[in-house]
């Protein structure tokens, strides 16, 4: 078995990033908007910003308030686009009750579209075309492509169906060419997917939600969960008993999560050059 260690690669990826940020000789501005007082945005929130200096990189942050309106998010997101010292936007999620978040996330002009959750973005992923695509899938794919892991014909099973993850995840697969089933809530007999697949994704949210008795002897493990037990990080894999049955395993923390958080910048990168 070995370890995916999303914190070495995305420490690398990183680096390479600077590297190319600093060889464009101008200012680049990212603006982050954060609206309301999620505790648990506050922290991306920091940790982004603490990344943009880091780089070198201008970060703009919008906090707007709690009781904040649609067409004043809609009105801000307008300027931004319009904006030429700013490459990127990014709307943290979640956003208060009574702001549609798709709307909102779909006025971001697509050049600067870092996540690339905006109707555009998403329509050119499933297209094939030139974008933007989510960060958290394709942090995975980069970390499978780090490790020379073959994607093509493999058996793909996302357990999640989600904009951020599933969805914009097995797009990303197809592209690759792999077979790929996508399981929810919904799904019947759970286990019958996860036994059949060369390439496990789980992003559920549920400590334990990944036994070893539902996985085949080989398969590679990628756990997207994060949970708090005690106020500790955890995934959904049972990591001590899957580990020894998997070939390749993500830790969390250290493995999907930092992967993320570097495709952030690699977009930013990618809409600088545009
Ligand atoms: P979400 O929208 O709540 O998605 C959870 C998914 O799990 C849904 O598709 C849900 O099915 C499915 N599910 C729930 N219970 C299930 C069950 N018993 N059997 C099969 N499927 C089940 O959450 P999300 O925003 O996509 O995030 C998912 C997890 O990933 C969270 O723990 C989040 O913190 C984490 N995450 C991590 C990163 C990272 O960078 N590491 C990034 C994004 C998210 P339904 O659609 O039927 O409800």
């Amino acid at each position: 078995m070995e370890i995916l260690d999303g914190k070495k690669v995305s420490s690398e990826i990183l680096a390479n990033v600077k590297e190319e940020l600093d060889k464009i000789k101008k200012k680049i501005g990212f603006a982050i908007i954060w609206v309301g007082d999620n505790p648990a945005s506050e922290i991306y929130v920091r940790n982004k910003l603490k990344k943009c200096m880091e780089l070198g990189i201008d970060g703009k942050l919008y906090h707007l308030a709690e009781n904040t309106k649609e067409e004043d998010l809609l009105k801000l997101i307008e300027k931004l686009n319009n904006n030429k010292e700013i490459n990127g936007i990014l709307l943290q999620s979640p956003v208060p009750a009574g702001i549609n978040i798709n709307k909102c996330f779909n006025k971001i002009d697509c050049r600067k579209d870092i996540d690339g959750f905006s109707n555009v973005s998403v329509g050119n992923l499933w297209l094939g075309e030139k974008g933007f695509s989510s960060c958290t899938p394709k942090g995975i794919i980069k970390l499978l492509d780090y490790y020379k892991i073959p994607i093509e014909s493999k058996n793909v099973c996302i357990i999640n169906r989600s904009n951020i993850v599933g969805k914009p995840l097995a797009a990303l697969f197809l592209e690759r060419n792999a077979t790929v089933t996508i399981c929810h809530s919904k799904t019947k007999n759970l286990s019958d997917y996860t036994k059949m697949a060369d390439i496990v994704i789980s992003a559920v949210g549920k400590p334990n939600f990944i036994t070893e008795d539902i996985i085949k002897e080989g398969a590679i493990v990628i756990d997207v969960g994060i949970s708090r037990i005690d106020g500790h990080v955890v995934g959904d894999v049972d990591f001590a008993k899957v580990s020894p049955k998997a070939s390749y395993i993500t830790p969390v923390p250290g493995g999907v999560g930092p992967m993320t958080v570097a495709m952030i910048f690699e977009n930013i990168l990618d809409a600088v050059r545009e």
